[in-house]
């Protein structure tokens, strides 16, 4: 039994639709992992019927929108039937000396109140279990009986899913995806709420560390099993020639990592309409580095020909770093990441009519345009990388 939560504020028709949308991610995402499943749609919850109900949760657990997932047995409506399940289902985790509570649910004021309910469905389990303690605020176990319209629920478990909306009902995003920690979180957070994703990598060459674009491509690999079942594209450019170019042009190096993004912001904005992308979205932080002051932020901004979304803005490293983990993209070993053209003291507030003096200069737009020419395409399924071409 899968929860879904902010779906439910929607009205009836848009909430129709989201859940349509959900229920054909968690379709995809079981079918990609051989299963065939059953499903039902009872107010607020989606009933998924398989073999294998472990490895069924766990996979639904990671579909956005889902709050939570039970694996649950079904039973009728008799309280005899339910006690009699709960008391099964209890026995197997229930010992001498625990704490017990029951959390019970009736969808219809009829009959049984949910206290009532829990109290029988309690008692049972008390009588027959010798040594057992009550404690309604922090039990040992907890066990869950639920009486709906479509028959009694007994679960003991609720593995957190990820929340937010289902992928696919936000459109589409394009997200600046480096080799980085923060970027995949931002990815991640955009795809959580309801956006579809196409990743933009810029391949700086030879100025960039060894083990850059490989990370990057791992980072791509790595948020793909978050939308199970859909293809996620990365899209690589380069951007060797600008760095090449702002070296012959002797640019200040201080004004390099401004016009780097404000770069990558051009490319994404020549990309979109062929992406069919509505927002660009990167892991920039407030005042994480000197590109990244308040001002600088400003500057790159008048690159953008499309919504910025900054998912991380207020994060600290720390918050950043606890999602990585959790969503299984931080890295120990990231190897050599350190891009050659980050300059000793990066300018903290670039003036921008400087930047689009130094742009004519360098021939910024031809060199945009051209990095969008010969494009690289990474597509990745499920955690693997399933096809690239030019
Ligand atoms: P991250 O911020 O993801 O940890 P980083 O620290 O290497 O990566 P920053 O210099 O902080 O990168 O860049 C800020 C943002 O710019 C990144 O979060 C990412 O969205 C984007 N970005 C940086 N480098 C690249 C790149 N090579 N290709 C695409 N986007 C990039
Ligand atoms: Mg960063």
């Amino acid at each position: 039994m899968a929860r879904y939560g902010e779906l439910f504020l929607k009205s009836e028709p848009v909430k129709r639709h989201f859940i349509g949308m959900l229920l054909r991610n968690i379709r995809k995402a079981l079918a990609a992992a051989g299963k065939e499943c059953r499903y039902e749609t009872p107010r607020g919850r989606i009933l998924i019927h398989g073999d294998d109900p472990d490895k069924t949760a766990a996979i639904v657990a990671r579909i956005f929108g889902i709050i939570d997932v039970s694996t649950c047995r079904r039973t009728s409506t008799d309280l005899e039937e339910i006690s009699s399940v709960a008391l099964t289902l209890a026995s197997s985790r229930l010992k001498a000396g625990m704490s017990f509570a029951v959390r019970a649910k009736r969808q219809y004021k009829t009959g049984l109140n949910s206290q009532e309910l829990g109290t029988l469905v309690g008692s049972h389990i008390y009588d027959n279990i010798p040594g057992l303690e009550v404690d309604l605020d922090t039990p040992d176990y907890e066990i869950f009986v639920e009486i709906r319209d479509i028959g009694g629920l007994v679960y003991d478990n609720r593995i957190p899913g990820p929340g937010g909306l289902p992928w696919g009902t936000q459109g589409r995003a394009l997200v600046l995806l480096s080799a980085g920690i923060d970027s995949p979180v931002a990815s991640w957070l955009s795809m959580k709420r309801g956006c579809e994703i196409t990743h933009l990598y810029l391949d700086a060459g030879r100025w960039a560390g060894a083990d850059v674009t490989a990370a990057a491509i791992d980072n791509h690999r790595n948020l793909s099993p978050w939308c199970s079942g859909n293809p996620l594209s990365l899209v690589i450019a380069c951007s060797e020639p600008l760095f090449d170019r702002m070296s012959e042009h002797k640019v200040p190096p201080r004004y390099r990592c401004v016009l780097c993004k404000r770069f990558m912001f051009k490319v994404a904005g020549l990309l979109m309409a062929h992406e069919g992308a509505l927002a660009v979205v990167t892991g920039e932080n407030l005042g994480q580095v000197a590109s990244q002051t308040l001002a600088n932020l400003g500057v790159v901004d008048q690159a953008a020909t499309i919504p910025v979304i900054r998912p991380l803005i207020t994060f600290d490293k720390e918050e950043t770093v606890t999602i990585a983990r959790r969503i299984g993209t931080f890295k120990t070993h990231p190897g050599d990441l350190a891009c050659r053209a980050v300059p000793k003291m990066p300018a903290t507030a670039a003036v921008l009519e400087e930047v689009l003096a130094i742009e004519q200069q360098i021939g910024m737009d031809e060199l945009a345009a051209r990095a969008c020419t010969g494009l690289r395409f990474v597509t990745a399924l499920n955690g693997n990388i399933t096809e690239e071409h030019t």
